[in-house]
């Protein structure tokens, strides 16, 4: 790479009851990214919050028309707020992090310096983490180590939100749950290239913590949704047609031990290989026909418009050309 890359970022922040970090998280997000020299828009969105965010959010945008703001009629959760912010954001290169000031705005520019040509995503690993450990670290490591063990992606820290990505390689991911945590899954699978660089981490010194351990449960469904849609998408009929085949298999096996005792042995009963042989071939056929279905109902989901998982209230700034 040659000269200097100029490239213009979007900054996308969720946001939930955190008026006190708010002043202090865009004087730290304007003293990094100023500096490097690129054309910018911050992204703020307002996820339902009731304590004075969003007026908040609107002083700053009104001193910084760098600053442009979406407003949900209520809360539909960090990922859909990233999702908005996704949507709403007009840049090629795309920073997201915590609007709570645990991820450090400083870190930034070395992520983005990172991604550079050979690089779509670059994931913030929080190896000194700041949160409490039983209901925190804990569950976190776990979630983590399932989620390499389940896709594949040699990520340390699945659950930090400071990453940069390259737009088009997630413009088009569908984002729900608590699914942006695996975009990093969903943008390998597509043919990203994924790496990730530490970043700092700091204790939550305003507001307090959105999550409880319930979102633990919602994380292990996902990464469950996650191997499934995985494996199912692409041909779910491999899937199910091969369990299919395989219980068809054991029926022809049973219908030879069948027809052994009918013809040769001359025994016409009903013994528990004649039940065997009928329970095989039914679910043989029936998990042949639900692959199908499946591969139906699929490809009509893959055609289908999605449908987004957020409503806006209100927006600033998001018409303004400039
Ligand atoms: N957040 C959000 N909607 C939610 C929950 C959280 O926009 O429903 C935002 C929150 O304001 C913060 C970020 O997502 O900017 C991370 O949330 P939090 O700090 O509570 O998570 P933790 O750091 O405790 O995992
Ligand atoms: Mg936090």
């Amino acid at each position: 790479m040659s000269g200097h890359d100029a490239t213009p970022l979007s900054v996308v922040l969720p946001v939930l009851n955190e008026l006190d970090n708010l002043e202090p998280l865009h004087a730290r997000l304007t003293e990094a990214l100023e500096p490097m020299g690129r054309e910018y828009e911050v992204i703020y969105v307002d996820d339902g919050s009731t304590d004075g965010s969003w007026e908040g959010l609107k002083k700053i945008a009104a001193r910084d028309r760098r600053v442009r703001l979406v407003r949900f009629r209520r809360n539909f959760g960090q990922t859909s707020a990233l999702a908005a912010g996704l949507a709403y954001s007009r840049h090629p290169i795309l920073v997201t992090l915590d609007a709570d000031l645990q991820n450090d705005p400083a870190d930034i520019p070395r992520l983005v310096e990172r991604l550079g040509d050979s690089y779509d995503v670059v994931a913030g690993w929080r190896r000194h983490r700041e949160d409490p450990w039983l209901t925190r670290l804990l569950p976190s490591h776990v979630a983590n180590f399932l989620v390499r063990l389940v896709s594949g992606v040699p990520l340390h820290d699945f659950g930090c939100t400071l990453r940069v990505y390259r737009r088009e390689i997630v413009q088009d991911l569908s984002l729900y749950g608590e699914m942006h945590r695996f975009l990093p899954v969903l943008a390998q699978e597509v043919g990203g290239r994924v790496t990730e660089l530490e970043v700092v981490h700091h204790p939550r010194t305003h507001g307090v913590s959105k999550y409880s351990v319930l979102r633990t449960y919602k994380v292990l469904v996902d990464i469950i949704t996650l191997k499934f849609i995985g494996d199912f998408q692409s041909r779910p009929t491999y899937v199910f047609g091969g369990f299919g085949l395989f219980a068809l298999m054991l029926g022809f096996l049973a219908l030879d031990v069948v027809a052994y005792r009918v013809f040769v042995l001359g025994r016409l009963e009903a013994t528990p290989m004649v039940f065997l042989m009928v329970i095989f071939f039914l679910t043989g056929v029936f998990s042949l026909f639900i692959g199908f279905l499946a591969e139906i109902v699929i490809r009509g989901f893959h055609h289908t418009q999605r449908k987004p998982t957020y409503h806006v209230r209100e927006t600033v700034g998001v018409d303004r050309t400039g």
